[in-house]
This record gives structure tokens, C-alpha cells and sequence, in this order.
């Protein structure tokens, strides 16, 4: 029997030699898995097994067969899903915060990663120019920090009417209006769901052709009253008017929630906090870290401007938990009591960037959205949204050569972009947000998604497509 040394040492130099092999190698490699290597995948789907193994071998056939059938979303040219990579820095931290192991639900066992959090949490308040008394959540995305800030907001309002619905629920409760856009997230329309709120028990708002919601057809608001925003479309990237809708809210005491997964962002690099005016005004925003700020997952925060709200939707309290502590307790804000401090890759990443570092990330990736728009319409290809932030939608001709073409460019390889639907046109998506993308990833894509298109749309019988001209190297 080998000692506890002998054994961890080896082992995570192994990880982490894998680990950078892997980030080195991707390059070179096409960015979606090839069918060969995603055939592999049967080698890891053996009977349970009965004895132990090696953790080394272990470790070696993950590698080996999982390694080749990623999908390279941490590599520079992965432009689906408003996603980005992992910093650096961060991969580093997520695997020393992997090593402590720290349950982060409660700041007396843990102090140090709740310590860790707080700060990231008052960074990123200052960061996205959110009201400096929030209180805020590490969640596992957007998706969870809108039902927690959500929560947080059907308490507020069910309050005000003297109804206590975490101890009652909603039975018999005074009715909520949910106002949501046209164009709200799915993930949105779950967690009201999950609220017992309702997915289609909303008025919905029309929108304008960048799909924001028109202020101007706001319904009157009355009584206990959620009002849901969105900050950064996923198709265009555009930004619901908040300063109108934060008047309106405020005149009738509704609750404004901003889902901003990825567009809250834009108030962090002062060339585009143009975009997030009056977002401030709002009761509670959530928002994406493993999106634009280049976290690994899972990573959300949702804030939320009253902090007794947030404590009252999730704070429990148990006999065997130390919960009288003078410091805040990370699981009194959560929907999770255990929780691992997923805050800590979100302090690396804002330490090492800085303020600048961030709002460099922000404008490089909006500025490659913009060339990319540039080196579209220069090969005669459709652009069909005003390209304001990091979201750009082409057009090929018709649905099915659009389909057609993004198949054939994702088969390619050098890039990988998704298709879309948007407002009665099937088009691609090309979103820009990893910090790795450099101005020759952008120019290399370019060339090859012009050049897939050129082969896939001549031949194409019917194609409304005038023809694909080469791309301008300026
Ligand atoms: C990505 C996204 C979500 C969901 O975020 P997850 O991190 O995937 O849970 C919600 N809203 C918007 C606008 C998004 O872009």
C-alpha cells in the first residue's frame, strides 16, 4: 500500500500537466469533437466495477477518451451561447478551491472562502454599478439567480400586502401580475415556473425590432407587481429600456427584476455603460459569471437592492447549524444550505483583471462582434441585427441554406457558431465573449465561414443568395 504521499503528489501533477496539454492543444484541434473521438466515448461506459483501480489509470482513460470528445468552448474561437472560456487565473483557483474542499454555506466553519465571496461580491457591486447596499447570492448561473432573485422579489411584494409566503405559500395568496417582454429567456420563464408564479400566467409586452421591450406598451401596474427586464437580448444583444421602466415600477411600487446574464456586463466598460443606463434603478438583477467575466462553471450571482428580501426568501435555521455569528452567512442568501465557493474564481478573475482588465475584456469582444459584422456584409452576406454589444446574426438566404451553411461551418471546424431563430428568419449566431479571442481568430473565421459559404450556397438551387464575396483583409 502506497502512503497518502506517494500517491496525491503524482497524481495531481498528472491533472494538471493533462489538464494544460489539453488547454496548449487546442489550437490546433477543430473546435467541435470529431464523430472518431466521440465514438470513443463507448471505452467509458463499462458494467460498474466490482474492485478498485488505479486512480492514475483512472485519470489516464478520462484523458484519453474524454479529453477528444469536448466540444472546445475554453479554446478562442468557440462563438456559440454567449459563453466564453475559463481565465487562466481562474482554472488555477477553481483547482487550489477544488483542493480545500470548503463546504461554503456558513461563514464560521468556512471563513475564509466566505470571506473570499463577500469581497467579490461588494467588487462586483461596485464593477456593474449596482446600488452599493445589495445583498447577493453565488448561485450556479442566470438561470438559478433569477429564481432567487425572484424569490426574493415574490417576497417583497406579497409582504407589502401583509401575506408571508414562505410560511403560507401561495394558496389563497393575493394575486401577482408577472410582466415579462416578448423576447424573455426561457430560463426566466422557468423560474417563474418553479416559483410557483407561473410560465405563461404573464402579460407579455411587445418589443421593437431589436427585440427590447416598448416601454410604451407597458399595462397599467397595480397591486403586487413584478415587472421582468432583460439586459442583452441573446439574438441581438440589445437592452430593455430600464430608465422608463424603473419609472413606471416605482410610480406603482412594483418590483423591477433585470435578467442580465451576460449584458450586465456593458456597465463595467465605460464604452458601453451607455447600454446599462437606469439598470441601477432596479430591485434585483441576476447575472452570469461563467459567461462574460470567463469563470469556470458553474458560476451566477444574483443580486438584490433590499438584502432583507434576499434573507427572508432563503435564510433556514436548524438546531446542529452555528448560524449566530456577527458575519453573514453565505447560505442565509442561497437557495443551497451546502455549496461549494464557487466566489473564489470570481475574486481571482477581478483581482487579476482589475477594473481595466474587465472593461478590456468587454470592449475587445464587442469590438471583434463588430469586425466580424463588417467582414460579413463585405462578402455580400445579410447582417440582420444592429451589432451593439458581442451579438451578431448572418444571414445565408433562405432557412434551409442557412442551415446548411452553419452544418457545413461547424463540420469545418476552425469555429463554431450556432443557428438561430429570429424574428421569422433562421440566421447564425456568431457571439464574441472569451477573453482568449484574438484579432487573428476573428480574421481566420472569417475567411473560413465566408469560404464555407461560398461552397455551400453556389450550388444551392433556389437560394436567394446574390453570391458570397471574399473577405477584404484591411
Ligand atoms: C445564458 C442566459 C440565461 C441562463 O443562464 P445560465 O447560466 O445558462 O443558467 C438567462 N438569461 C439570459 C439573457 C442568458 O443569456
Amino acid at each position: 500500500m502506497r502512503s497518502h504521499h506517494e500517491v496525491v503528489r503524482p497524481l495531481l501533477a498528472d491533472g494538471a500537466e493533462r489538464a494544460t496539454r489539453y488547454l496548449e492543444g487546442l489550437e490546433d484541434r477543430a473546435v467541435a469533437p470529431a464523430p472518431a473521438a466521440l465514438a470513443q466515448l463507448a471505452r467509458l461506459d463499462t458494467p460498474l466495477p466490482d474492485t478498485p483501480s488505479d486512480p492514475a489509470e483512472v485519470l489516464a482513460l478520462l484523458d484519453d477518451v474524454g479529453s477528444p470528445a469536448t466540444m472546445a468552448m475554453a479554446g478562442s474561437r468557440f462563438f456559440g451561447f454567449v459563453i466564453g472560456g475559463a481565465l487562466p487565473v481562474t482554472v488555477a483557483a477553481s483547482w487550489l478551491s477544488t483542493a480545500w474542499d470548503q463546504n461554503a454555506c456558513l461563514y464560521r466553519v468556512t471563513p475564509g472562502v466566505a470571506h473570499l465571496e463577500q469581497v467579490a461580491l461588494r467588487w462586483l457591486v461596485e464593477l456593474l454599478r449596482l446600488p452599493a447596499q445589495c445583498g447577493g447570492a453565488f448561485v450556479t448561473g442566470a438561470t438559478v439567480a433569477n429564481f432567487t432573485a425572484l424569490a426574493a422579489a415574490r417576497h417583497a411584494v406579497l409582504d407589502r400586502v401583509g401575506w408571508n409566503v414562505e410560511a403560507d405559500g401561495l394558496f389563497g395568496a393575493p394575486p401577482i401580475t408577472v410582466v415579462v417582454g416578448d423576447e424573455v429567456h426561457p430560463s426566466l420563464t422557468k423560474s417563474l415556473g418553479l416559483l410557483g408564479l407561473g410560465r405563461t400566467r404573464v402579460v407579455t409586452v411587445p418589443v421593437d425590432a431589436a427585440g427590447c421591450m416598448r416601454a410604451d406598451r407597458l399595462p397599467p401596474l397595480d397591486g403586487p407587481t413584478i415587472v421582468c427586464m432583460q439586459a442583452g437580448n441573446v439574438n441581438t444583444g440589445g437592452f430593455d429600456p430600464a430608465t422608463e421602466l424603473a419609472a413606471a415600477t416605482r410610480a406603482a411600487g412594483a418590483w423591477l427584476h433585470v435578467d442580465g446574464a451576460f449584458g450586465l456586463w456593458a456597465a463595467a466598460s465605460p464604452a458601453h455603460a451607455h447600454l446599462a443606463a437606469g439598470i441601477s434603478l432596479a430591485d434585483s438583477w441576476a447575472t452570469d459569471a461563467h459567461k462574460w467575466l470567463n469563470v469556470p462553471y458553474d458560476s451566477g450571482v444574483a443580486f438584490v437592492r433590499d438584502p432583507d428580501a434576499l434573507q427572508a426568501a432563503m435564510a433556514i435555521t436548524a438546531a446542529y447549524l452555528p448560524t449566530a455569528t456577527p458575519f453573514r452567512n453565505p447560505s442565509d442568501f442561497t437557495p443551497e444550505l451546502s455549496r461549494r465557493g464557487r466566489g473564489v474564481e470570481v475574486w481571482a478573475a477581478l483581482r487579476q483583471l482589475g477594473r481595466e482588465g474587465v472593461a478590456a475584456l468587454i470592449a475587445r469582444s464587442c469590438r471583434h462582434a463588430s469586425r466580424f459584422a463588417e467582414g460579413f456584409r463585405a462578402a455580400g452576406l445579410e447582417v440582420l441585427n444592429d451589432v451593439v454589444l458581442n451579438q451578431v446574426l448572418v444571414s445565408f438566404g433562405d432557412a434551409e441554406t442557412t442551415k446548411r451553411v452553419i452544418d457545413a461551418v461547424q463540420a469545418e471546424g476552425t469555429c463554431w457558431c450556432g443557428v438561430t431563430q429570429w424574428q421569422g428568419h433562421t440566421a447564425m449566431r456568431v457571439s464574441v465573449s472569451s477573453w482568449a479571442t484574438t484579432d487573428q481568430d476573428v480574421e481566420r473565421s472569417l475567411t473560413a465561414i465566408v469560404r464555407v459559404a461560398r461552397a455551400n450556397t453556389s450550388t444551392a438551387a433556389g437560394s436567394s443568395q446574390a453570391g458570397v464575396r471574399g473577405v477584404s483583409h484591411a
